[in-house]
């Protein structure tokens, strides 16, 4: 664009030709970008003299009225009466033409990219993961975000779906993840937490996966209060989960598989999983753990049955590294397991991540950790060790520590 104002490209047919006296005119695009909604405005007032122009274009809904293209670019129909703002393909487009998104995407390997909602008003900023198995015509999500409510008042793209089927991503040749819809979903939850379900809405229709392991916990008159949407008082997203058994191989809905695995973990939550990418080499763990950010417990998790969780992934990784193996998520090299979160951390060694994160418990549980804070949260006493900047930390009811202190004594004895 070097400069040059971008515009675009109309032109103009059969009554609307007649009242302009133009077929083609080239019409500049403002620094905040034009909505479609606007353009009849936009073109009536470069107009004045044209009889009836505004009627001519309200007349005729849900055609294709005009042809928009933009110099050098392919042409483009656009509807008039859809409120999306002009947007045309590839990294041409100026950035002042396309919509602002609560979602940026960012290759991980070769079938997955990391999808952060990065502004979020609730400041969770949590991670959504999409492996795309075009050999399954699927794309897999795992976590569907916050709702995109964002701090950011310009933002236009809310939908995590209209983010994945509408909104070029660099890293993807510059073509949305799964442009127009064209691959059929499958989205696992990693666990219940509104920071991870807030999105599922958009998916209805689709497998929504989660754990089998304390059915009840997933029960629609729970989810309020097990969402945590009660307790921050917001509208709690209403799916129906296929609960799948510890050890499940997801496929697409035409019974392909997609190359991941479902391990249940409870601790955080009774329903939280992990996931295990086998050619890639790539374990996605939820709110289990992540770094540089407190890792949270709710009243509803057990650090005792936490740490069994850790001790299964650790033993799990290990099996996965011994092997001398490549992974299919870049160089070719050997490769050892990686670890993806749900919040702040990805790409990182599992095993050193899972061991350090591990250690760090102990110390809190074997009291060798400080309470830094209190308060109370949802009816009880809830401690915060460590602070923003460390590397683990710490925040959960302090009855799940003594809990935890307790089984360790007795263990020990
Ligand atoms: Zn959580």
């Amino acid at each position: 664009m070097s400069g040059q104002t971008p515009t675009i490209k109309v032109l103009y047919f059969a009554a609307a030709s007649t009242a302009t006296g133009l077929t083609t005119e080239e019409v500049p695009i403002p620094e905040e970008g034009l909505k479609l909604s606007e353009l009849t405005n936009t073109l009536v007032s470069r107009h004045p003299d044209a009889q009836g122009l505004k009627e001519i274009i309200d007349t005729i809904p849900q055609k294709p009225v005009l042809w928009i293209a933009a110099a050098s670019f392919a042409m483009l129909s656009y509807w008039m009466y859809s409120d999306i703002q002009i947007s045309l393909p590839y990294n041409k487009i100026p950035t002042a033409m396309s919509q602002k998104s609560a979602f940026q995407a960012s290759r991980l390997t070769p079938s997955t990219f990391l999808i952060k909602e990065y502004d979020d008003i609730y400041s969770e900023h949590p991670h959504i993961y999409a492996k795309v198995v075009p050999s399954a015509n699927a794309i897999l999500i795992i976590d569907t975000g916050c709702g995109g409510a964002s701090n950011d008042t310009g933002i236009g793209i809310k939908s995590l779906r209209e983010f994945i089927e509408t909104v070029d991503v660099e890293d993807n040749a510059g073509q949305p993840l799964n442009e127009g819809g064209k691959l059929d979903y499958v989205v696992a939850l990693t666990h219940c937490h509104y920071d991870h379900i807030l999105g599922v809405e958009d998916f209805a229709g689709s497998p929504i996966l989660a754990s089998a392991h304390s059915s009840s916990f997933l029960d629609r008159e729970a989810m309020p209060e097990h969402s945590l949407c009660n307790a921050l008082n917001i509208k709690t997203p209403k799916y129906t989960p296929t609960l799948v058994p510890h050890g499940y191989d997801i496929v697409s809905a035409g019974k392909a598989s997609l190359g991941m695995q479902i391990l249940h973990t409870p601790g955080h939550t009774p329903d939280e999983i992990a996931l295990y990418d086998e050619a890639e080499m790539m374990l996605y763990v939820g709110d289990s753990l992540y770094e540089w950010e407190p890792i949270i417990f709710p009243k509803e998790g057990s650090i005792i049955t936490w740490f069994a969780s850790m001790d299964y992934l650790i033993d799990f990784v290990r099996q996965k590294n011994a092997v001398v193996q490549t992974s299919q998520r870049g160089d070719g090299k050997p490769s050892d397991v990686l670890i993806n979160s749900g919040h702040c951390t990805a790409l990182q060694p599992a095993l050193e991540v899972l061991l350090a994160a591990k250690t760090y418990m102990e110390d809190v549980v074997a009291g060798r950790k400080e309470v830094l804070s209190r308060r109370q949260n949802r009816g009880e006493e809830t401690v915060t060790y460590g602070e923003v900047g460390d590397r683990f930390s710490l925040r959960c009811p302090e009855r799940l520590v003594l809990d935890a202190r307790d089984n360790f004594k007795t263990r020990l004895e």
